[in-house]
């Protein structure tokens, strides 16, 4: 075969196109990519053809050649690619591979929704977690993804983290609706303190009951600081009791963080009515729901955000 370049410098000088765009052309023609795509498709493309695809040869060359230095084209995170249309050499836009990672976390990072928790938890990775005093812990949350991915119709047993502040509860938690929803499961994180403000301040709104019903219903729940919210009967029997109950009876994962255990959690619990009464059997209810859908974890070790840089 004849050098395309050649026979195509021949073609455009019959054309009388300016140098500058010859030698532009030329140049796209001698692209290693070019050639083979051209030779790939030789019963394909005539002479003719292949000159008349030079502006899409030459948009692919240096579409590709902007991507390789650096620089923004008109279609970020899409490579240029050669087809064949029509007897003609076309140029076709693919998803880059870069593109394509930063879909997939995106993807990922869609799975986990947070309710008024912190950012940093966004990039919380099991396998980054520093594991001095909470080996069980982190074993159980990798032993949890493993098992409830494997088989997520059946009841899994999720985890009651309880530990002092800083301690890296709230990471744990995120580092397990991270692991989940690199695995397609989708979870909801709550600071619950703050959910029962908002809910408290917009009682008798349409939009409580739907959050609260929202909440309830996500695959994997995770409920953290449970015990730092005020008090509230309210809060109590009609949004944690409401959301916990039906947890149980559809057997939903749900995972819990908190600086109090499970007894002294219950104390705090026994709240009071209106008439200044505690009640045991309404704090008993809540705790008997959290026990069966959570183990205890104790996690020890010091404040880290003492030593954040
Ligand atoms: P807690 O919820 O127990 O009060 P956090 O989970 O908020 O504590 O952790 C406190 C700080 O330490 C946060 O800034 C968190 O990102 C960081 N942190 C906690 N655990 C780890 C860990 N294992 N590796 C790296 N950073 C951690
Ligand atoms: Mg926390």
């Amino acid at each position: 075969m004849k050098d395309v370049g050649e026979q195509l410098a021949e073609q455009l000088k019959k054309r009388n196109w300016t140098k500058n765009y010859q030698q532009l052309i030329r140049d796209a023609f001698g692209d290693k990519e070019v050639r083979a795509f051209i030779q790939n498709n030789q019963t394909e493309l005539t002479q003719e053809d292949i000159a008349k695809s030079a502006s899409k040869v030459y948009e692919f060359v240096s579409v590709k050649n902007k991507i390789k230095r650096g620089e923004e084209t008109l279609a970020p995170g899409y490579d240029p690619q050669l087809i064949l249309n029509n007897h003609l050499i076309d140029v076709t836009y693919v998803p880059s591979e870069a593109l394509m990672v930063q879909k997939k976390r995106q993807a990922v990072h869609n799975r986990v929704r947070s309710i008024n928790m912190p950012k940093n938890i966004r990039d919380a990775e099991l396998a980054d977690y520093d594991l001095e005093g909470r080996e069980l812990a982190a074993e159980a949350a990798g032993r949890f993804i493993e098992e409830y991915t494997s088989s997520p119709k059946k009841f899994h047993r999720a985890m009651y983290l309880q530990g002092s502040f800083g301690v890296g509860k709230t990471y744990l938690l995120g580092a397990i609706a991270n692991g989940l929803a690199e695995e397609g499961v989708a979870s909801t994180l709550l600071h619950f303190p703050s959910f029962a403000v908002e809910m408290k301040n917009s009682i008798g709104n349409n939009g409580t009951m739907k959050m609260v019903d929202e909440v309830k219903r996500t695959p994997v729940l995770m409920l953290d600081d449970i015990g730092a919210d005020q008090l509230s009967s309210w809060i109590r029997d009609d949004i944690l009791g409401v959301i916990l109950q039906y947890r149980m009876q559809e057997e939903l994962p749900t995972f819990f963080s908190s600086n109090l255990d499970m007894v002294q959690l219950e104390k705090q619990y026994l709240t009071t009515n209106n008439r200044g009464e505690a009640e045991p059997l309404k704090a008993k209810r809540i705790m008997e729901r959290i026990r069966f859908l959570a183990e205890e974890f104790r996690i020890v070790g010091r404040n880290r955000r003492q030593f954040k840089k």
